[in-house]
C-alpha cells in the first residue's frame, strides 16, 4: 500500500485576481474549478491544475481577502517543486518569468521564484517515467509546459522526528538526508526539509496550508488507522466532492492531507467546461443568489487561452 505521491498543494492569496492571472495566464496552468471555501461561503477556493485536473498537478488557494503577507519558518512548506522537460523548457520559463515577477534565480537543471505574493516555486528537470501533466495554453508550448509537482520543501528544526511516522505510518522511502518519498504505483512525490530560518513562521498570503498526498478510495480508512497509530490525530473522512480527504499534523508541523483519487473534478462539471463557472458545495447552493454578489471579482481565466 503505497501513497501515489502530491495529491494538491493548497496555499494562501490575499488577491485573488491576481492569482487567477498569474496561474493561468503566466504559469499556464487551467483553471478547474471555483469554489468557495467550505467553512466560508464569502471567499474563493481556486484551484489549477492540468487540461484534466489530474491529481499530481492540483495547486489551490483559499482567499482570504486583506490577509498579510505571510513568512514561511519551522513546520511549514516553503517551495512547492514542479517537473519541466528539458533545459529548454528551463530558458523558457526564466524568460517568461522574468517580465512578470521579481527575481528568478536559474541554477544548474532548475529555476527558482516567487509568485506575486511570495510563494516559492521551483521548475526542475526530472528525469522520471511519471506522465507529465499538462495543461494547454497558446503561449506555452505543450513540450515546456509544468508537468505536475515534483514535490514540496520544508522547513524543520528535527526532520528525524517525523521518520517514523514518514517512514512506518505513510511508507515514504528515505532518498538521502531529509529527503523522503511517497511512491506509489503511477507517481512518486518528494517530501524534502531544509533547516529553517531563525525566525518563526508566519501564516498568512503566499504561504503553503497544507500539502495532499493522494490514496485510492480503497485504501484511504487504512492510511487513516496508521496515522492515528503513529500517533498523530487525523480528522474523520471528509467529503470534499470532488475527493475525500483526511487531515493531520505530521511531528515536525506540517499540515498533511491525505485525499482520494477521485471521484474528481468532473464529477459536478462538464470536462469541456471545468472552472468556468462558479460551482457551489450542495450545502451553500441554495444561497447562491446572496453569496455571488459578495465574492471578488475575478479575471476570466480563460482570457489567455482563447483564440481570439
Ligand atoms: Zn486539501
Amino acid at each position: 500500500m503505497r501513497l501515489d505521491g502530491v495529491h494538491h498543494v493548497t496555499c494562501i492569496t490575499a488577491d485573488a485576481p491576481r492569482n487567477v492571472d498569474f496561474y493561468t495566464r503566466v504559469l499556464g496552468l487551467r483553471m478547474v474549478k471555483k469554489t468557495v471555501n467550505q467553512d466560508d461561503p464569502t471567499v474563493y477556493h481556486l484551484f489549477y491544475a492540468d487540461e484534466e485536473g489530474s491529481p499530481g498537478s492540483d495547486i489551490t488557494f483559499f482567499e482570504y481577502p486583506g490577509a498579510r503577507r505571510g513568512q514561511a519558518g519551522a513546520g511549514m512548506v516553503h517551495t512547492v517543486g514542479w517537473r519541466v522537460g528539458s533545459d529548454e523548457a528551463l530558458d523558457f520559463w526564466e524568460q517568461r518569468l522574468g517580465g512578470e515577477v521579481g527575481s528568478v534565480l536559474r541554477e544548474s537543471g532548475a529555476v527558482t521564484f516567487e509568485d506575486p505574493e511570495g510563494l516559492r516555486h521551483e521548475l526542475a528537470v526530472v528525469d522520471t517515467s511519471d506522465a507529465p501533466l499538462v495543461a494547454g495554453h497558446p503561449e506555452v508550448p505543450a513540450e515546456l509546459a509544468l508537468q505536475g509537482f515534483d514535490g514540496v520543501r520544508a522547513f524543520a528544526t528535527d526532520p528525524e522526528a517525523s521518520r517514523p511516522l514518514l517512514e512506518d505510518a505513510l511508507s515514504f522511502e528515505s532518498r538521502g538526508e531529509s529527503v523522503w518519498e511517497a511512491r506509489g504505483p503511477n507517481r512518486g512525490g518528494l517530501y524534502s526539509y531544509d533547516n529553517p530560518p531563525s525566525e518563526p513562521g508566519v501564516g498568512g498570503a503566499g504561504t503553503v496550508h497544507h500539502v495532499a498526498w493522494a490514496s485510492t478510495m480503497g485504501d484511504h480508512e487504512t492510511w487513516r488507522e496508521r496515522a492515528l497509530s503513529a500517533g498523530a490525530s487525523p480528522s474523520p473522512v471528509i467529503d470534499r466532492f470532488w475527493f475525500r480527504s483526511i487531515y493531520f499534523r505530521e511531528p515536525s508541523g506540517v499540515l498533511f492531507e491525505i485525499a482520494t483519487l477521485g471521484p474528481g473534478f468532473a464529477v459536478d462539471e462538464d470536462p469541456e467546461h471545468l472552472g468556468e463557472s462558479l460551482v457551489l458545495p450542495p450545502a451553500f447552493e441554495h444561497m447562491r443568489e446572496q453569496i455571488e454578489p459578495v465574492l471578488t471579482p475575478l479575471p476570466d481565466p480563460r482570457a489567455a487561452t482563447r483564440i481570439s
